[in-house]
């Protein structure tokens, strides 16, 4: 969520009737209804032989509404605790602000405005799955505020705990950025909003398609559209992602998509890589069903006409 969704939004209101889209049924992953999380449940999502945890999630609900495309957040997000061998990997940061703040791109106003406790949330849910491990590398999907706000935060807490800077790492495409090459968005530009100066967070290396993340058995896998530099996490040996939701039928128009046809196109492509696999979702609702409004099957995207460059998001 941005505050350019909050301009998106006023005029998808404006022109979004009731979705006049066939319904299509794509069959991913089990249609298993998740009620809603409440805040700092962690769930244990896959383990070694020996019963280590592997993989867990720890739910951050910070009121984002359910509507349009976000009809399925279940009002939130989850932030994904991935074994790194001694360490922690963690996959995506709550916002800092409940919603309506983190929409405001200017700091001072937030000064008074009390801020959420996802990372409080985060640093327990590693102390209780992980026990001894320090969080080693913060990743981050793509630069929303709901999936990065309060990084540089959870930055200063990890060192402070455990004496390591864990590197804040994503897309070079959505660290700086220019919303059609005019003003800044990116997660650069939601820190500085959310008051954080600049000196006040540490990037590690810009991460690469296809790039193996460190001991988790996790590779990145670009996918451009929602934003100019948004990835999934892909274990191809598990045949587990951790991202988007796959769609054979993405939406034809999201409120909050940099650029729908590029969108739709890597939608396909998640769908196509990742089919079989046990998707675990960025927000908690949208595992809850696959069925999604998408395009008429005639205007289907045929994925064989699809080019897809090896650095798409860099
Ligand atoms: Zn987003
Ligand atoms: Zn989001």
């Amino acid at each position: 969520m941005t505050r350019l969704g909050l301009g998106l939004t006023l005029a998808g209101l404006l022109l979004l009737g009731s979705p006049a889209v066939a319904e299509t049924t794509a069959t991913v992953a089990p249609a298993e209804p998740l009620a809603k999380p409440a805040a700092g449940t962690i769930q244990v999502l896959d383990r070694d032989a020996s019963g280590r945890p592997l993989l867990a999630r720890v739910a951050l609900v910070h009121g984002l509404p359910d509507f349009a495309e976000s009809r399925m957040t279940l009002g939130g997000t989850w932030s994904y605790l991935i074994r790194d061998g001694d360490g922690v990997l963690v996959l995506d940061v709550g916002p800092r602000f409940p919603l309506a703040w983190s929409l405001v791109p200017w700091a001072s106003w937030k000064v008074l405005t009390p801020k959420l406790d996802g990372n409080a949330h985060i640093l327990k849910a590693v102390e209780t799955v992980y026990p001894g491990c320090p969080i080693t590398t913060i990743v981050m999907t793509h630069w929303h505020a709901d999936h990065t706000e309060d990084a540089p935060a959870l930055q200063r807490l990890a060192f402070e705990r455990w004496g390591v800077r864990p590197p804040l790492r994503m897309t070079a495409a959505d660290r700086p950025h220019r919303w059609r090459g005019l003003f800044p968005i990116g997660a650069e530009a939601t820190f500085s909003a959310a008051g954080f100066h600049r000196s006040e967070w540490t990037w590690g290396l810009d991460l690469r398609e296809g790039e193996r993340l460190g001991k988790t058995g996790f590779r990145v896998l670009c996918l451009p559209g929602h934003t100019a530099g948004n990835i999934a996490l892909v274990d191809p040996d598990r045949r587990i992602s951790l991202g988007p939701t796959p769609r054979i039928e993405p939406p034809r128009e999201s409120l909050w998509a940099e650029d729908m046809e590029t969108y739709r196109a890597t939608a396909l492509r998640f769908y196509h890589a990742t089919f079989g696999y046990r998707h675990f979702s960025t927000h908690p609702g949208r595992e809850a069903t696959e069925t999604w409004p998408g395009a008429p099957e005639s205007e289907k995207v045929p994925v064989s006409g699809h080019e897809f460059h090896g650095h798409a998001c860099d």
